[in-house]
């Protein structure tokens, strides 16, 4: 499914106070549909995957305690430490909470009096109420961040012409943000307007070429180690990695405390220590993300056009949308044009400058024109449409150097300094590209950064 599917829809005043008159009828429909249920002449049994929240939320739904609280951890049982009027959740080894441990209550103090809204069904109150990186990391950790440098204590803070130029060169980059991205890059004067897929691009894409230019050294290598275990752990050819991720993100968590002090060792950051462990269980960081349903419940509120019947007027047009949306097959092209570069041997039926495909869209303009084919960063100058196929013209960069050494170096997430490319031109099915990168302008050359998130 490219898209939620809406089931139920509440709305009110202010949020629910009863969680379990909120999930009731839920989890009663669920109980009885777990136990099986025919369609058709077959039986079939519905199991809940996960549920996705914030932080607050999730405390909400479980009748937990809440992060700001102590035992508010979800993953494990540490009492927290309140230090400088913050609860601080300081170690990284405490024993973590399971399914059992969690409905036999054994830390009595992380729970509220009562039965959970879930009991009687048979979720995993732990294993899968799972993190939501968009809300711990990105508009958590990352905003934190960003915030500490901009606004925090004088020993940490960015001088304000230097932030100035952190903001020019982030605008700069505008014009390079492929077309798979919600948002370009704005300047950190509107960190406060700033949305959750913001703080991933700045995250795992222009932050790294930003930073290393302006922030202190010892701020960008911790820095550093959390854009490493983010990207290995939301790309899923990475999968391979999630232990050394939980790695990275460990010495992140304890660098973060020496350097920032122990005050900041927050629900969110300290939360990263618990992230590889969700990898691991239910795939990568954007199997189980807040962003499409972010994404789509502001689709549904534009669906709202006057203040009076809300959810009628989105349960009408959710109905509007369902007979007419057609499903896209297959590529599509644009711009057809007659100027080449080709290739010889190539039976050329038509020639494009853009093609846009499930996977990504494919132009011969700056900001969608890098791919990786083969081992190769390469920049694409045609789209050809051939009687056996689709081809794309293309010249290798021939002179490329690492971009990082520290955590590791570069090349192990594909990601490379480029500059020149060779003058030889060569042509490849567009089938063979194997990743779109971004490329962002850095000294003489380019940063490519290979798309790691799934859009
Ligand atoms: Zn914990």
């Amino acid at each position: 499914m490219k898209e939620p599917v809406v089931i139920g829809l509440f709305c009110g005043p202010k949020k629910p106070s009863s969680a379990k008159e909120f999930l009731g009828d839920f989890v009663a429909e669920l109980q009885q549909l777990e136990k099986g249920f025919e369609i058709e002449g077959k039986t079939l049994k519905l199991e809940l995957d996960t549920v996705i929240c914030d932080t607050p939320a999730r405390s909400f739904v479980k009748n937990t305690k809440n992060h700001n609280g102590y035992h508010g951890c979800d993953k494990c049982s540490q009492p927290g430490k309140y230090i400088n009027r913050r609860m601080t959740y300081p170690y990284t080894d405490y024993p973590l909470r399971t399914d059992d441990s969690f409905e036999n209550m054994v830390d009595e103090s992380h729970h509220h009096e009562g039965p959970h809204p879930f009991h009687g069904s048979s979720v995993g109150m732990v294993s899968q109420f799972p993190l939501d990186y968009m809300h711990l990391v990105c508009l958590g950790v990352v905003r934190r961040l960003l915030n500490i440098w901009l606004r925090g204590p004088l020993n940490f803070r960015v001088p304000a012409n230097i932030a100035e130029r952190m903001s020019a060169k982030l605008v700069e980059m505008r014009s390079y943000i492929p077309v798979e991205f919600a948002r370009k890059p704005r300047s950190l004067r509107e960190l406060d307007r700033w949305k959750a897929t913001e703080f991933r691009q700045f995250l795992l894409y222009t932050g790294p070429v930003v930073l290393g230019t302006f922030l202190d050294r010892n701020m960008y290598s911790n820095f550093m180690l959390l854009f490493s275990g983010i990207a290995i752990l939301v790309s899923p050819r990475l999968s391979c990695h999630t232990q050394y991720a939980h790695t990275l993100l460990r010495s992140f968590v304890s660098h973060f405390g020496e350097i920032y002090g122990k005050d900041q060792l927050v629900y969110n950051v300290h939360s990263l220590v618990h992230l590889a462990d969700e990898v691991q269980r239910h795939g990568c960081l954007d199997a189980f993300s807040a962003f499409p349903y972010e994404s789509y419940l502001n689709k549904l509120k534009r669906l709202v056009r006057k203040p009076d019947f809300p959810l009628a007027q989105i349960i009408r047009r959710l109905s509007e949308m369902r007979i007419t949306e057609t499903p896209l097959n297959g590529a599509s092209f644009k711009k057809q044009h007659f100027v080449g570069p080709l290739v010889d041997g190539l039976s050329v039926k038509a020639q494009y400058g853009e093609m846009a495909c499930d996977k990504w869209t494919v132009k011969v303009s700056t900001g969608d024109n890098m791919f990786v084919i083969g081992n190769e960063i390469c920049i694409i100058h045609n789209i050809v449409e051939c009687s056996d196929g689709v081809y794309v013209v293309y010249k290798e960069f021939s002179e490329k150097s690492l971009f990082f050494t520290y955590p590791f170096n570069s090349e192990y997430l594909n990601i490379h300094i480029i500059s020149q490319t060779s003058d030889i031109l060569k042509c490849v099915k567009a089938s063979e590209l194997v990743q779109k990168c971004v490329a962002l302008p850095h000294r003489d050359g380019f940063v490519a950064i290979p798309l790691f998130h799934t859009f």
